[in-house]
């Protein structure tokens, strides 16, 4: 018979979930590790680009390097580009991005292939699985919760003493709790897409036939094996190359500054969006869209006022969502994780009084309280303004990638038990610095967005700029090529801004 009191009950089996599991297990061979999945199968979702640290905790952390190098991509960094109005194509618009192959690795991912090979790993390292397993309700209590679940209509009442809720948007327990907030002050919506027949941005069809006379200029990276963005004020695309040759095109916008066309269903305004602009027309122009595999959400950003209490913890995308912008949600869950899971193995192996355990889970919720509140504040506060202008948007993601390997990446790769530390989450001068600088900056730049708007520059660039920059690196000095950059274009935005208002528009070609 199988028993029904766990040490550890996971609600929700994809990559948050099931990789709790396999790390409470490796570190707690002997812990009673229970997994529910409500699927029966993953499908097709968002969250297929990896950035620094979901690539180190995916191949340091869980050691999964010979499996991604076999299922998923490389990916090669960020790629953004940049027209002026009117439109132009691809090899007359701005592009900003790294000149080199990413020292760092990082990954391209098939994310319902990885979760279910998450899954997998998690059952044969001694976590049991249910599935398609739902949770229904659960009743926190302590030391033992309550877990009901439906399996194929016959319910189940399980007991344990940890529940961790890693059911992604569904946000099992923050609903219930009531801790679960929206973030209006970024009313962002997202629509996306897998094509197929996608033109390859490294290919003859765009970089042309003669290789002595290229269209876009040589480049080390694969162009197609980044994550390009296509700007525009108020909105990006993203375009992911995914194992197999389809490739994912997703939409995301500011509501205050873009108006998805009017009456019009995620489908009928999404494909004429996509086709009509620059640079991304040609890439889709003879591809198709994956039938029945639209998907679009019309709030993104949320939180969760606690991550942790005595016997629970959220993990991924059940405590917070950002933006998809620089893709943080899997660096997020990995934080998460590591660091839920580190409070869970010490509390399950003994090693924690209870007045431990419950310093630990108001460290807990402290940290990450504060890393949100600045990680929304130092990055994607009014971000949505710059996009539509090439150099502010170049400046604001030069500065950004180059600090986030300076003071995020570098550190948890000196030392693994930084993980423990999310981003911005201490209250240490030099993180206070740190976020200060970055907020300091992220509010010039949209001053600026907002000075060239009025005075009729905005996207003045938008033409002609090409910065290609040395990729970013691990250690204190590594990253001050792209560093310097962002300044230099931050300041050259400062100075333009001291100059009387020059209403330049760059011609527009005929396309
Ligand atoms: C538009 C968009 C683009 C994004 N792009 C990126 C990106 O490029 N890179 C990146 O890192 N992140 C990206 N993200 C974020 C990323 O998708 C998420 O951070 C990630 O999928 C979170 O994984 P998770 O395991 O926490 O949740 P999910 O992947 O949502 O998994 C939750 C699981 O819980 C199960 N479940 C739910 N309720 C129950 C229940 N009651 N009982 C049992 N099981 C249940 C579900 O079936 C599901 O399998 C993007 C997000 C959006 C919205």
């Amino acid at each position: 018979m199988t028993s029904t009191d766990y040490d550890v009950i996971v609600v929700g089996g994809a990559f948050s979930g099931a990789a709790s599991a396999l790390l409470l297990r490796r570190w707690l061979p002997e812990a009673r590790v229970l997994v529910l999945e409500s699927s029966a199968e993953f499908g097709f979702k968002v969250g297929e680009a990896t950035v620094e640290i979901s690539s180190y905790f995916l191949h340091r952390v869980l050691g999964l390097h010979d499996l991604l190098a076999r299922e998923h991509l490389p990916k090669h960094g960020l790629r953004y580009w940049f027209s002026a109005e009117g439109g132009s194509d691809l090899s007359a618009m701005s592009e900003i991005g790294p000149s080199e192959v990413p020292r760092v690795p990082a990954y391209q991912l098939d994310r319902s292939r990885l979760d279910q090979s998450l899954l997998e790993l998690a059952a044969a390292e001694g976590s049991e699985v249910r599935r398609p397993a739902k949770v229904t309700e659960v009743e926190l209590g302590w030391p033992r919760s309550t877990v009901t679940i439906d399996c194929g209509g016959v319910t189940e009442s399980l007991t344990t003493r940890w529940v961790i809720d890693a059911s992604g948007r569904h946000a099992f327990l923050s609903r219930r709790l009531r801790t679960r907030r929206r973030l209006e002050e970024h009313p962002t919506a997202a629509v996306w897409s897998r094509w197929r027949g996608v033109r390859d941005l490294d290919g003859p069809a765009v970089i042309g036939a003669d290789p002595t006379q290229p269209k876009l200029p040589p480049l080390a990276p694969a162009r197609r094996l980044a994550t390009n963005h296509f700007c525009g004020r108020g909105w990006w695309v993203w375009m992911i190359p995914l194992r197999g040759g389809e490739t994912s095109i997703g939409l995301v916008y500011d509501k205050r500054l873009f108006e998805f066309p009017s009456g019009a269903t995620p489908l009928e305004g999404f494909e004429p969006f996509i086709r009509s602009q620059s640079g991304l027309r040609e890439l889709v122009d003879g591809a198709e869209l994956v039938p029945d595999d639209l998907h679009a959400y019309k709030h993104l950003p949320y939180t969760s006022d606690r991550y942790m209490g005595k016997g629970w913890a959220l993990v991924g995308d059940a405590a917070s969502f950002l933006d998809p912008f620089y893709s943080p949600g899997l660096d997020h869950a990995a934080l998460s994780i590591y660091t839920a899971m580190s409070v869970i193995r010490d509390e399950l192996s003994g090693q924690q009084s209870e007045a431990d355990l419950e310093r630990e889970v108001v460290h807990h919720n402290e940290l990450f309280q504060r890393s949100i509140k600045r990680w929304f504040s130092a990055i994607y506060l009014d971000k949505y303004e710059l996009f539509g202008d090439a150099e502010l948007t170049g400046a604001s993601f030069l500065l950004d990638t180059s600090l986030y390997y300076m003071g995020v990446v570098t550190p948890i790769h000196q030392d693994i038990e930084n993980l423990k530390i999310p981003v911005f989450g201490e209250e240490i001068l030099p993180t206070k610095i740190a976020y200060s600088i970055m907020r300091f900056y992220s509010r010039r730049l949209v001053k600026l967005a907002r000075r060239r708007q009025a005075r009729g520059d905005y996207g003045r660039r938008n033409e002609g700029l090409r910065a290609l920059v040395r990729t970013a690196g691990i250690g204190p000095t590594e990253s001050m090529a792209m560093f310097r950059a962002g300044l230099a274009l931050w300041l050259k935005a400062e100075l333009s801004n001291l100059l009387p208002a020059r209403r330049v528009r760059t011609p527009v070609r005929a396309s």
